[in-house]
This record gives structure tokens, C-alpha cells and sequence, in this order.
């Protein structure tokens, strides 16, 4: 652990002072589920924002410094985490690149791009390798709902891509409740310690696990799989539903899926498809996207977007050996179909999508 001892410890004072009130926060949520979980009864998530529940519960505030550590819009552990990570460039460590798609006619249904993030957690939990996986859900207004579920059936409920937040660490404060369920249920597991969890979120929230695993905060010790989407900019749920409204005429109830590709479309469950220049979105943008340097997000095991991908496919960055025999399995397993590189592309074929990716977030931090 970085020696945080000898600098000031910071409270939730700070992080409202220096991330909150400057509109920097992604409303992850790590802050809110470190503090539920040790129980301090100090801080909540207003809607998307953290804050002091009142002022008398400010005061049950231990000055501990974690909600500020591990927010990942802080600085102090920056370079630890990039060594650790073995990060060195703004793409992070790059073990390799593949195109693939899901085989999976179900998930194919419903996955955003490839079905890669369903299928892989569908396998994880028929492998036993997961108990439990952070995933988002949505409401039937189509509102980003963070779920912790502990089996493959609900998969199919958080498939495809909702572009507002979800604050998906929240979740983890639920876990030792979903423990005590799933010990009851196995008789070799007794302890939350035993737990296998799969996490996946936007480059952000994975960066603020990262931050949550190198300080050991539980329980995100027993999170095995973080995946990253690739993620351009997230947007403020109630704006973009009113300019969704305002430019198609589709409710949010009526919304099937929403995919940006260059622009957004929206297509409603009555099967039309209706098309909104990316520019009209720019006033519903969340402004911490702005100051935003990760694209594919580096503190991940695996980033997974549609960004540079052959149509139906998605684009897989794994990070590690342990990344690469889990992709390895399932394409053995027959669950994932590899994109089949045409002979006289091959040699340049990595090297382009990674040009692509550093474009991409050169892009982005421009913006
Ligand atoms: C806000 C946002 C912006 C994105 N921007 C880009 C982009 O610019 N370029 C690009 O190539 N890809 C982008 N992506 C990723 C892309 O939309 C797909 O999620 C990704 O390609 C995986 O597709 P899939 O078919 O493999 O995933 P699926 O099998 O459909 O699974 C998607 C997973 O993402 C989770 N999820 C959905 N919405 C959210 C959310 N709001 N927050 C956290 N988790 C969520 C779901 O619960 C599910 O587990 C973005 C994703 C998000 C959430």
C-alpha cells in the first residue's frame, strides 16, 4: 500500500470539495458502498450524486480518508495502480487483440454489439469461476438500474448498452447479504472470503475497483473479473431522455435499444429506428466525460467495445495470461465465434486496431 500515512488524510469533506462540487463525479458509487458497508451511516447517493445524509450525520464521518482514496477521480494512488497495471501508454497493457462474437442465439438477441460481456459471464457462472457478477439492469423507463445477481437466467436482463450512468459499485454493498444466501445454498462455501465475482462498468468504475483491490477494501477483494466497456462519454439520464423524447418521439418506455455509431439511434419496441446527431446530445454529456483519458479502460482484465470491430463484432483487449485463457476457453468451448482475419491483413491487422483505439482516445481527451 502506497504510504498514505505520512500525507493529510483526506474525508468526505474533501472529495465533496474537490470532486463533487466541481461536477468531476462519475457517481460510481465506490464512496457510498465503502461507507454503508462499515456501516457508518454517514453518506448516501442523492440520485447521482454523494453527500452527507444531513448534518447530523456528518458527524459520524471516521475520517478513515478510503471514500476519498478510492474515487476514481482522485490522484494520490495514480502511479501505483499504473505500475501494478503495468501501464505505460494511454491504451494500458495490451497482452492482445481479437474481434468475436457470441454464438449464443439468445444473447445475440440482446447483447449490445457481439453478446462478448453476456457470454463470458454466462460461461464464468457454468464454470463455477463466478458466484455472483455486477451487471446493470434498467427500470421500464429504461433508467440503468446497478444489480448484483448471482445467476446466468438474469443475464438477459442486463444485456445491451444503457448510455447513462449506472452506478455499478454500489451492488457491492449487498453482497454480504447475497453471501450469507449463497453459503446457505453450497455446503463448501462458508465464508464471503470464498466468493468469486465478476464486475463489469465503464473505464472509470473499473478504475475505481482497481483502487478499492489495492487498498483492500472488502468486499471488492473477491471481485476475479473486472471487464471494461469501451466508453467515448455518458450522459445524464434525464436530459438525454427529454432530448430522446423531444427529437424521435419515443418515450423511454417505448425504447428497445439505444447505439451510438457516430450518431445515436434509437429504436422503439414497435420496431422503428430513429437517428439523432451526436452533436444534439452534447448539453446531457456528464461533464466529469470531459476531463475523462480512458477509453478502453486500462484497469481491467479484459476492455470490450464495438469501436473498430467488424459489424456484429466486438473488439477484446485482454490484459493478462489470465485474460487470455479465459477468452481462450471460451472460444474452445465453441460459446464465442473468433473473427477471422483475411490472409492479406494479418500483419497489419493488431497494429491498425490499436492505431485505432490511441485515436480514439485521443479523441476523446481532446473533447
Ligand atoms: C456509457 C457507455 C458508453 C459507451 N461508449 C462506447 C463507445 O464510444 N465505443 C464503443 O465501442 N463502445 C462503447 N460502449 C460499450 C458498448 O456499448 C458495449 O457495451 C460493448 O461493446 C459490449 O457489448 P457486448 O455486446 O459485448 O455486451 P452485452 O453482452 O450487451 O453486455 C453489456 C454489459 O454492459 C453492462 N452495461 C450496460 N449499460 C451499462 C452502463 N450504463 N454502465 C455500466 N454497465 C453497463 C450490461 O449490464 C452488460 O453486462 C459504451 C458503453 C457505455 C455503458
Amino acid at each position: 500500500m502506497e504510504d498514505l500515512s505520512l500525507k493529510e488524510i483526506k474525508t468526505f469533506k474533501d472529495l465533496e470539495d474537490e470532486v463533487v462540487s466541481s461536477n468531476k463525479c462519475c457517481a460510481c458509487g465506490a464512496c457510498v458502498a465503502y461507507c454503508e458497508i462499515q456501516g457508518f451511516d454517514t453518506i448516501e447517493m442523492e440520485g447521482y450524486t454523494p453527500k452527507f445524509k444531513s448534518d447530523k450525520n456528518a458527524e459520524n464521518c471516521k475520517e478513515c480518508g478510503l471514500c476519498f482514496y478510492i474515487c476514481p477521480q482522485t490522484e494520490p494512488l495514480t502511479d501505483k495502480l499504473n505500475k501494478l497495471y503495468l501501464i505505460e501508454d494511454e491504451l494500458g497493457h495490451i497482452a492482445d487483440v481479437i474481434s468475436a462474437k457470441t454464438t449464443n442465439a439468445k444473447i445475440k438477441g440482446v447483447g449490445q454489439d457481439g453478446g462478448i460481456v453476456s457470454t463470458i459471464l454466462s460461461y464464468l457462472f457454468d464454470s463455477n469461476q463466478i458466484d455472483a457478477a455486477i451487471v446493470s439492469e434498467y427500470d421500464k423507463n429504461f433508467q440503468p438500474i446497478p444489480t448484483l445477481i448471482d445467476n446466468k437466467v438474469d443475464l438477459i436482463k442486463s444485456a445491451g448498452t444503457r448510455y447513462s450512468i449506472s452506478s455499478n459499485i454500489l451492488p457491492l454493498k449487498d453482497l454480504y447479504a447475497m453471501a450469507e444466501k449463497i453459503i446457505e445454498e453450497h455446503s463448501n462455501v462458508y465464508d464471503i472470503d470464498q466468493l468469486s465475482l465478476a464486475f463489469v462498468g465503464t473505464p472509470c468504475q473499473c478504475r475505481a475497483i482497481s483502487k478499492m483491490k489495492l487498498l483492500n477494501v472488502k468486499p471488492a477483494h473477491v471481485i476475479n473479473y473486472v471487464f471494461s466497456l469501451f466508453c467515448f462519454e455518458n450522459f445524464d439520464y434525464a436530459k438525454l431522455m427529454e432530448i430522446i423524447k423531444s427529437k424521435t418521439k419515443i418515450e423511454p418506455s417505448q425504447i428497445k435499444k439505444a447505439q451510438i455509431k457516430k450518431n445515436m439511434f434509437i429504436t422503439s419496441k414497435d420496431g422503428k429506428t430513429v437517428e439523432i446527431n451526436i452533436k444534439d446530445l452534447d448539453d446531457a454529456v456528464r461533464s466529469h466525460c470531459n476531463e475523462c483519458d480512458e477509453f478502453v479502460g486500462r484497469f481491467s482484465d479484459l476492455s470490450i467495445g464495438a469501436s473498430g470491430a467488424p459489424t456484429g463484432y466486438s473488439m477484446i483487449i485482454m490484459r493478462s495470461e489470465k485474460a487470455q485463457n479465459l477468452i481462450d476457453s471460451v472460444i474452445s468451448e465453441g460459446l464465442i465465434e473468433k473473427y477471422k482475419i483475411p490472409a492479406e491483413q494479418y500483419s497489419e491487422w493488431k497494429p491498425k486496431k490499436i492505431n485505432w483505439f490511441r485515436k480514439m482516445t485521443a479523441l476523446k481527451t481532446k473533447k
